[in-house]
């Protein structure tokens, strides 16, 4: 099989004189093509081709539906006549023709994009029906109660796919039939209950002032057309914003013969993937059913089989799948995501793709396929999404926990979540807006959903399998969620749900466990996951291929253990400020910026002096030699002054409680509480700023009130003494931050010396260290040459550098910037995501300047843009030397960050190779 694929793709060029090629029969095509033929489309061809059973088929490329978006939503000339001419092609292979009454042919049309996208237009079945059609399937196949229930299949699934009517209208109407039955299935449904289901659903068209066409060409026309519009349809559109998919891929077509699983008990549907999905595990894992039709195992309307089981049903049927699976994953060296029919005891591949896999299958898949020498170690490690391994660092339930869950239903997608429960999408998206965590509990869920589930913490569903939409959907998203949670009777109209009695109301708290399936009533705790051997393995293998070092920015001691336990290889900022969060260090930290004189406060850093000596102690101790970055304080004062909103409701309290004072010791009390929190007042007032990110911060303290710079390091000096005298390495960087002109650095800098001197002398001991600086403000990176003659080392506040660019506020801009990338006046929040145009002009510009003076200037980023992927590739292509984040995006920028390196060299390669068409089938390739 494999030869037969790999032969050279048949030329898909055009002469000129040739009319444009808007179709292909899966023989025509090939497997590499997803952009022109969507993954789906370059599936079945590369099946096709490899003489696998495929049912036969076209496809309307992604370039026919780019036209048709550029031709005013019409089909491109030619494309139509090319549709019918390929389906005659299709009638000769099987023996039947589309809209003939005696031996009609039946087709399912598919959408099919270059990436998989659950916004996007579903499966119609048997396509080609009408009246007469249905009386020639019914001879054709000698089985009445088939075709009419191909046709009800047919009728339910153009209404609410192509025209967009209701699915729920066209399930009540099953539902009302199916609870007339004795076994109340689908498939206890008779051919009389058949007709009356049928003539339901026209009419339910009907009142929506639609109609399913007779002609079976002008069913087809219609539904190409409804593909082509679904790819501009809200879901898809969202769905591409999240995953950072462009709009103008459009989507491909795929017109299929039909071949039916619901043809007796020989006959069945079902998906399976060639590894577990959610574990990575290696075995066939998956569902069908007997007797059903696609949409039965994906809808979640019968609970399915895993399919281990068909191997004891139709046990040939089994082998022959179990093989071709295994060859499709060792010829695609990735695990599979296949779906397959059977027909009377025949098996059809339906498609076959990489399968989507949680973050803890993606990990264990890439490393297993690598020892199997499936791949190499490189593909394993660029395998693995930075979101994927991010996934993985999600939390669990805690394990100890003694609270019941009120429901179990499958592990759909892991992590624990918690939030409160809302019933409809646009609840969770409107709750979520206004800062509310909620779960989305919905009895299955649909496309429609999409903008909800992103919205919510976690999801559950009452019904589906494990390839129902909701857990494909949240799989994807890395989101968790429990599906099938039966014992879950859900009452939209109420707003609750009930389980054994017990009711749940909107807004009340539930925690969701998506890995173990389970769903507690209340905030259960959580704990952070415990990194597997698979994982460890992987890091090893991509820090062998990342150029960046990896840092972190951690203000404790505890923050260090984590961010070492992690893999980080120093500290790349030590925001000395955050050691005073917390109730008592916080009153001594505001003691001295409220100070009145040098004196005052100097008695205040005399108690900040001991607390913070201590925290570096700790710090060095856990960092074991690796560097450890201090930055000076940066406190901008809004976060640590109190607020005056509150101060002045306390004063009115005070008074209030003065004026009800019945003793004179009470009085006396009172009055100087109320003469303590006056004085307060007005030092909050005297020193308050209107925008005290761009206030008196960073090294403007230092320089005007060179006390509180003394003693920061006399506290850094003198641990580092301790750590000497306990014999432990230390590798010392002090930082200056908020640098805008180089003599606020040259100032500083020789205060920081002296006190170094000066500690040294007491203690009679020499400690390495360097000076270096912050580069956060646009000026400081455009004089950075003459900053970096005071500088051992640059490293890039992107934060502030943001906010000062853009002219943006860091407290407020989240009130416009959501609408900023909404209506794509931003790609993406610059806050999250460097805006490498322009503020990365001014981080290459300001590294480029500071080297030019000192050519080995250290240079390193430290807003949280340092644990952004593709902020960190940024910073591989601009030559910094490390990147620093917080301790659990450790793991992703070291991945990041390998992955950055492997496709930088991919594509010098492909350079050198020559030819921009594989520098793109380079980077694509690491995408697709
Ligand atoms: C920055 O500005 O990017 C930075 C790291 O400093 P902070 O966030 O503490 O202002
Ligand atoms: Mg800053």
């Amino acid at each position: 099989m494999t030869e037969a694929i790999l032969e050279a793709p048949e030329e898909t060029g055009n002469a000129e004189s040739q009319p444009h090629k808007w179709v292909y029969l899966f023989e025509e095509g090939n497997g590499e093509n997803k952009s022109l033929f969507g993954g789906k489309g370059a599936g079945l061809c590369e099946m096709t081709r490899a003489g696998l059973p495929v049912p036969p088929g076209l496809i309307v490329t992604t370039e026919a539906c780019n036209a048709y978006y550029d031709n005013n939503k019409q089909f491109p000339d030619g494309m139509w006549e090319q549709v019918v001419e390929a389906l005659q092609e299709i009638e000769k292979k099987v023996g039947k023709k589309f809209g003939d009454s005696d031996n009609p042919l039946l087709v399912s049309v598919r959408s099919g994009a270059a990436f998989s996208m659950p916004g996007m237009m579903d499966t119609v079945l048997n396509l080609g029906l009408n009246e007469e059609t249905v009386q020639g399937l019914a001879e054709q196949t000698g089985d009445l109660r088939f075709a009419l229930d191909a046709y009800r299949r047919f009728a339910s699934l153009f209404g609410e796919i192509v025209l967009d009517v209701a699915h729920e209208k066209f399930e009540r109407v099953m539902d009302r039939f199916k609870a007339q039955t004795k076994g109340g299935k689908d498939t206890d449904l008779q051919p009389k209950a058949l007709r009356e289901i049928i003539a339901a659903e026209k009419q339910i068209i009907l009142a929506d002032q639609m109609a399913i066409p007779d002609d079976p060409y002008e069913q087809l026309r219609v539904a190409i057309g409804a593909v082509f519009n679904s790819w501009m349809g809200r879901r898809a559109i969202d769905y591409r914003r999240i995953n950072r998919i462009p709009d103008d891929l459009g989507t491909a077509v795929n017109v299929q013969a039909m071949v039916f699983g619901n043809m007796g008990k020989d006959s069945g549907t079902g998906v399976a993937f060639t590894r577990n999905p959610s574990t990575g595990k290696k075995e066939l894992y998956g569902e069908y059913l007997l007797n059903a039709q696609g949409e039965d195992v994906v809808a979640g309307t019968r609970t399915p089989n895993p399919i281990t089981q068909l191997k004891k049903e139709l046990p040939k049927v089994y082998q022959e799948f179990s093989e071709i699976t295994q060859l499709l994953e060792k010829h695609y060296r990735d695990m599979q995501d296949c779906e397959f029919t059977i027909e009377r005891g025949k098996l059809w591949m339906l498609q076959t793709r990489t399968g989507k896999r949680t973050g803890a299958a993606s990990v264990r898949i890439a490393v297993d396929m690598a020892n199997e020498k499936l791949i190499d170690r490189q593909t394993a490690v660029r395998r693995v999404s930075p979101e994927q391994l991010d996934q993985l660092l999600h939390p669990t339930v805690d394990p100890k926990t003694t609270t019941q869950a009120l429901a179990t239903g499958l592990p759909a997608s892991p992590g624990a979540a918690q939030g409160k429960v809302v019933f409809s999408p646009d609840e969770a998206e409107e709750m979520a807006k206004e800062g509310e965590q909620v779960v989305l509990v919905r009895i299955e869920t649909s496309p429609d959903d999409f903008h909800g589930m992103v919205a919510a913490q976690a999801i559950v569903t009452a019904r589906g399998g494990m390839t129902s939409h909701a857990a494909v959907v949240a799989r994807g998203m890395g989101k968790t969620c429990v599906s099938g949670a039966s014992a879950l009777d859900i009452d939209y109209g109420q707003h609750q749900f009930s389980v054994n009695g017990e009711v749940v109301t909107k807004g009340e708290w539930i925690t969701v466990d998506g890995s173990t399936g389970r769903v507690f009533l209340g905030k259960v705790p959580t704990i952070q996951p415990q990194l597997g051997s698979d994982f460890h393995e992987l890091m090893k293998w991509a820090d062998k291929f990342r150029r960046l070092t990896v840092r972190a920015n951690a203000d404790t001691p505890l923050d260090a253990k984590t961010a070492r336990g992690f893999g980080a290889e120093g500290i790349g900022l030590c925001r000395t400020e955050h050691m005073f969060f917390g109730d008592q260090r916080l009153a001594a930290m505001r003691e001295m910026i409220l100070a009145d004189g040098v004196g005052a406060r100097e008695k205040a850093l005399e108690k900040l002096l001991p607390l913070q000596r201590g925290d570096f102690c700790g710090i060095f101790r856990e960092m074991a030699g690796h560097p450890v970055t201090i930055r000076l304080l940066d406190p901008p004062l809004h976060e640590f002054l109190p607020n005056v909103d509150e101060l002045l409701g306390e004063l009115s309290e005070l008074k209030m409680a003065l004026r009800q004072a019945r003793t004179l010791a009470d009085m006396d009390h009172l009055l100087d509480e109320i003469d303590g929190k006056r004085q307060l007042l007005h030092h909050v007032n005297k020193i308050r700023e209107a925008n005290p990110m761009l206030g008196f911060r960073g090294c403007r303290l230092g320089l005007l009130f060179p006390e509180v710079t003394r003693m920061q390091c006399r506290a850094i000096f003198e641990a580092a003494c301790q750590m000497k005298g306990e014999r432990r390495q230390v590798t010392l960087e002090i930082m200056v931050p908020l640098v805008s002109l180089s003599e606020e650095l040259a100032q500083q800098k020789a205060l920081i010396d002296e006190v170094a001197r000066q500690v040294m002398g007491e203690h009679g001991m020499t400690i390495e260290y360097e000076v270096g600086t912050m580069i956060e403000l646009p000026r400081a990176a455009l004089t950075a040459h003459k900053i970096a003659e005071h500088a051992a080392f640059f490293s890039f506040g992107t934060n502030d550098l943001t906010q000062t660019t853009f002219g943006l506020s860091r407290d407020d801009s989240g009130r416009f910037l959501p609408a900023y990338v909404d209506r794509k006046i931003l790609a993406d929040d610059p806050f999250q995501v460097l805006d490498t145009e322009g503020v990365g002009e001014l981080v290459r510009l300001g590294a480029e300047r500071g080297r030019s003076v000192k050519p080995n200037l250290k240079i390193g980023i430290c807003g949280e843009h340092g644990g952004d992927a593709q902020s960190i590739a940024f910073c591989n292509e601009i030559g910094l030397n490390y990147v620093s984040c917080s301790p659990y995006r450790v793991p992703v920028a070291r991945l990041a960050a390998a992955h950055a390196e492997l496709e930088a060299r991919a594509k010098a390669d492909a350079e050198v190779a020559g030819g921009n068409g594989k520098v793109l089938e380079a980077v694509g390739a690491s995408q697709l």
